[in-house]
C-alpha cells in the first residue's frame, strides 16, 4: 500500500509513545525512521522498528532520557545522551552547534552514552540547508573485523557529509565503512541471496559472501581493505575516545540481551564556510565548479541523487509499505504493560 509521509510519521510516533518514549523523543525518532523509508534507505527505516522496540522494552535504551549538554571549551560541546537515542540528543544541541559554528567558524559536538540505529544523512542535511558544512560519524555495534583480523572489533561505523549548494539541495553522502551496512546483510539473509565474495568472514575467519555465515559468529570487513580500516580506527577514536563513549567492542548487553541498538558515541563537526569572510572566493560557487568538473569528466550519478529521487517519488506517490509491515507496526503499537509507566 502507499502511505503519505505525514501519516507514516504519525503511526510510528504512536508506536514509539506506546513503548515508553516521551512525546518529543517519539516525534524525533518517527520523523527520522519514516524519513529513511521515504528516502529509500530501507536498511534503516521501518525494517529497524522491531529492533527499536526490543531495545526499549528490555530497558536497554531509555525513551524518556533527558540529554545533558556540557560546553567543555569554546569549540567543543559534549552531550551526555543519558542512555537515550542520539537523534533527540542532537535535536537538543542542534541550534547551539549552528550558532557556535557561525560565531567561531567551527564546532565539534561529541555525544556519548547515546544509541544511534539509523542513517546519518538526516543528522547532517539540515545544517547544509542552513548554509553550513557538517560531518557526522557514529561508532556502532561490534560487527567488523580489522583488516587482516579474525573477529569483530569495530562497528560498521558510518560517516556522512553535507555541503550547501547554490540553487540545489545540499550535496550529501552517507555511507558505512564496512563493505556493506549490517542491515544489507540481514536483508540478504532474509532474501536467501549471497553477497559479494569477501564481504565478510565466517566464524573461523575465512572470507565469505554468505550473509548467514557473517551473522552467525562471523564479521563484516572494512571497505577498501586497509584504507577503510584506517577510517574505522579514526571514527572509533573520534566518537568514543573524545566524547567518552564506548568503543564498539566495549558494548556490554549483559542483562539486556534483546537490546539491539548500540550505546556508543556520535561526533559532529559543523563548519561555517563563510567564516573566512570576504577574503575567500564564493564557497557555493567553488562547490559548483568542482561538481561541474566531475560531470564534464563523465560522472553522471552523484551521492544523494538516488536518495533525493526516492524522496520526490515518496512525496508524489506516497511511501510503499507492505501489509505485513503495517500489521507488524500495528502489533508493536500495543502498549507494553511493563513500560507504559515510563511516560
Ligand atoms: P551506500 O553504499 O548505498 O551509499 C553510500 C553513499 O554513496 C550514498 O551517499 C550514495 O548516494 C552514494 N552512492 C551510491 N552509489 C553511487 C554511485 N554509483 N555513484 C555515486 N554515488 C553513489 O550506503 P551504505 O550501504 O554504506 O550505508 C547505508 C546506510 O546505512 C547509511 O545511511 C548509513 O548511515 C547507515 N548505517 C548506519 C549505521 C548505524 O549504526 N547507525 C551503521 C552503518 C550504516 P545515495 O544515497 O543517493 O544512494
Amino acid at each position: 500500500m502507499l502511505i503519505p509521509f505525514d501519516a507514516l510519521v504519525a503511526k510510528i510516533a504512536a508506536l514509539f509513545r506506546a513503548n515508553g518514549c516521551t512525546d518529543p523523543v517519539a516525534a524525533v525518532l518517527a520523523d527520522n525512521c519514516a524519513g529513511a523509508e521515504r528516502d529509500g534507505c530501507k536498511s534503516h527505516g521501518l525494517f529497524r522498528i522491531p529492533g527499536y522496540v526490543a531495545s526499549l522494552r528490555c530497558g536497554w535504551v531509555d525513551g524518556a532520557a533527558r540529554p545533558r549538554i556540557e560546553v567543555s571549551a569554546p569549540g567543543l560541546i559534549r552531550v551526555d545522551g543519558a542512555n537515550g537515542f542520539a537523534q533527540p540528543a542532537l535535536a537538543e544541541v542542534r541550534a547551539r552547534a549552528a550558532a557556535t559554528a557561525r560565531s567561531q567558524g567551527i564546532v565539534l559536538v561529541a555525544i556519548r552514552n547515546a544509541h544511534h540505529f539509523s542513517a546519518l544523512a538526516p543528522d547532517v542535511e539540515p545544517f547544509a540547508e542552513d548554509g553550513l558544512l557538517a560531518i557526522a560519524m557514529v561508532n556502532s555495534n561490534c560487527e567488523v573485523a580489522p583488516f587482516g583480523g579474525r573477529k569483530a572489533v569495530f562497528g560498521t561505523d558510518p560517516m556522512a557529509f553535507a555541503a550547501p549548494r547554490s540553487g540545489h539541495p545540499p550535496l550529501v553522502f552517507d555511507q558505512a565503512t564496512s563493505v556493506v551496512a549490517n542491515g544489507e546483510v540481514r536483508l540478504a539473509a532474509r532474501r536467501g541471496e549471497d553477497l559479494a565474495p569477501g564481504t565478510g568472514i565466517d566464524r573461523a575467519g575465512n572470507p565469505t559472501g554468505d550473509p548467514k555465515a557473517i551473522l552467525d559468529g562471523g564479521a563484516l570487513l572494512p571497505f577498501a581493505g586497509h584504507k577503510g580500516n584506517a577510517l574505522l580506527i579514526m571514527i572509533e577514536i573520534l566518537c568514543a575516545a573524545i566524547g567518552g563513549g564506548r568503543f564498539s567492542h566495549e558494548i556490554d548487553r549483559t542483562g539486556f540481551e534483546s537490546g539491539q541498538t548500540a550505546n556508543t558515541g556520535q561526533t559532529l563537526i559543523v563548519i561555517d564556510p563563510t567564516a573566512g569572510g570576504g577574503a575567500l572566493p564564493d564557497f557555493v560557487g567553488r562547490v559548483e565548479s568542482l561538481l561541474s568538473a566531475a560531470r564534464e569528466a563523465g560522472q553522471e550519478r552523484f551521492p544523494g541523487d538516488r536518495r533525493l529521487a526516492c524522496r520526490r517519488d515518496s512525496y508524489s506517490r506516497g511511501i510503499e509499505v507492505s501489509q505485513e509491515t503495517m500489521d507488524s507496526i500495528e502489533a508493536l503499537s500495543q502498549t507494553d504493560p511493563a513500560r507504559s509507566h515510563a511516560r
